[in-house]
């Protein structure tokens, strides 16, 4: 068979411990044998992160930039127990977090759905994708706890000179304070990154803030919104899809009674909130996708969860794990796909949704990972190993591409 050529590489970014087996196990199993695969590979692993003084994710975020489409496997954060762990000279920051903050990007996080695992919710019969702005409001607050009675201001001095002063609350006995902020520039960014990919994903887009009760803070959110919009408004009459903003109350009573189907934006903390209801009502932490998209519209895709230690310490030991490699696969899928929507290549596009089929026919037919068995309602599911798993996609993606 002729391998399906690309144009353009991939900007490939590797990672840890049972996430980077997978990994490698995709490629060789599902992608290799079917496309000429065209990477910029970065490892990311921890123990290149900590000889590289982690400038090779800076270098693989700037690649991303420049190359427009990246794919990245799931890495560890270090804690204090991965000092020990690594033997690392530094405790590195969150690649993801580097990475998000050098490509100004918003995440959307999407639930792979099949017939056999119901959501929580009845009425949701598709996919609902939450965009968390991550960046400020409590994420990046400062406290005072205060001690004894006393007056509470927030005070703005503004770099011409100019002075703003307001009584936040006269204590008349000890109290909690907070302050908090956000950027016109980095609303502006959420908004932007928001509604390329409804274009791009061809979804409504519901926006929600307490703009009621918050009429600056918030308000500036939902005006900043409103005035992007504008650059976009056509192409969304062109796809018949909408933006409509509405508040955080009559969203989560919209959201639960909807059907899916569409984008939903929040604010940092509503996102960080909602986005772990919205997963585990969906099922597994394993079926959620992840994309970040910067506001110039790179994309880079990748699982939600983590490296799943404990698989990978089992795997250590010699024992055969059940890892769900679906997310992962999605991530590989999602990140071709793009590049041949990009680049004009139908052929790298019709494989991409071959892959995400035979994945879907697997899951289908009742192969399945560990984790999902308890889920399945309709047929006999049968757990198998990761390799197991794989193999069972091979046949089915060898079916479809014959
Ligand atoms: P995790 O890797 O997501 O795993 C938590 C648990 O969820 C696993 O132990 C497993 O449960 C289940 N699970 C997650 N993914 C699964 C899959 N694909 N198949 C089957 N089961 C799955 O989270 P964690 O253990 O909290 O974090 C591990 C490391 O990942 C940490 O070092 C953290 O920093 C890193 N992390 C990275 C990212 C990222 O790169 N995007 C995101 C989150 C965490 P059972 O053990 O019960 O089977
Ligand atoms: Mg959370």
């Amino acid at each position: 068979m002729k391998k399906i050529q690309m144009t353009t590489p991939l900007v490939e970014m590797d990672g840890d411990e049972m996430t980077r087996i997978l990994w490698k196990m995709i490629k060789d199993e599902l992608i290799l044998p079917f496309v000429d695969l065209k990477t910029i590979y970065f490892d990311l692993g921890l123990p290149e992160r900590d000889k590289t003084d982690d400038r090779i994710t800076v270098e693989a975020a700037e690649a991303t930039k420049q190359y427009g489409v990246a794919v990245k496997c799931a890495t560890i954060t270090p804690n204090a127990q991965r000092m020990t762990e690594y033997n690392l000279h530094q405790m590195w920051k969150s690649p993801n977090g580097t990475i998000r903050s050098l490509l100004d990007g918003t995440v959307f996080r999407t639930p792979i759905t099949i017939p056999s695992i119901k959501p929580a919710v009845k009425s949701w019969q598709k996919p609902i994708t939450i965009a968390r702005h991550a960046y400020g409001d409590v994420y990046k607050n400062v406290e005072i706890r205060a001690a004894q009675a006393g007056t509470a201001k927030l005070v703005f001095e503004g770099a011409d000179g100019a002075k703003e002063e307001m009584v936040i609350h006269e204590f008349k006995g000890p109290g909690v304070l907070q302050g908090m902020h956000n950027t016109d520039k980095s609303i502006t960014s959420f908004a932007h990154a928001c509604f390329k990919f409804a274009i791009d994903s061809k979804q409504d887009l519901w926006f929600s803030t307490k703009d009621t009760i918050s009429k600056k803070y918030d308000a500036r959110f939902r005006e900043i919104f409103d005035e992007v919009f504008e650059q976009y408004k056509s192409d969304f009459e062109r796809l018949g899809i909408e933006y409509f903003y509405t508040l955080i109350d009559d969203a989560v009573a919209r959201v639960i009674r909807s059907n899916g189907g569409f984008i939903w934006a929040c604010k940092n903390y509503d996102g960080d909130v909602m986005s772990d209801m919205v997963s585990t009502a969906f099922g597994s932490l394993a079926m959620m996708t992840s994309v970040l998209v910067s506001p110039d519209g790179k994309y880079e895709y990748e699982a939600a969860h983590g490296t799943v230690t404990r698989h990978y310490y089992k795997h250590l030991a010699g024992e055969t794990t059940s890892t769900n490699p679906m997310a992962t696969i999605f991530a590989w899928s999602g990140a071709l796909r793009k590049r041949g929507e990009m680049d004009n290549l139908p052929e790298l596009v019709n494989y991409a949704n071959q892959l995400e089929d035979a994945c879907f026919d697997t899951l289908n037919d009742g192969i399945v990972t560990k984790d999902l068995v308890n889920l399945m309602e309709g047929i006999e599911p049968k757990a198998v190993s990761s390799a197991d798993f794989m193999a069972a996609i091979r046949e089915r993606l060898d079916r479809r591409m014959a």
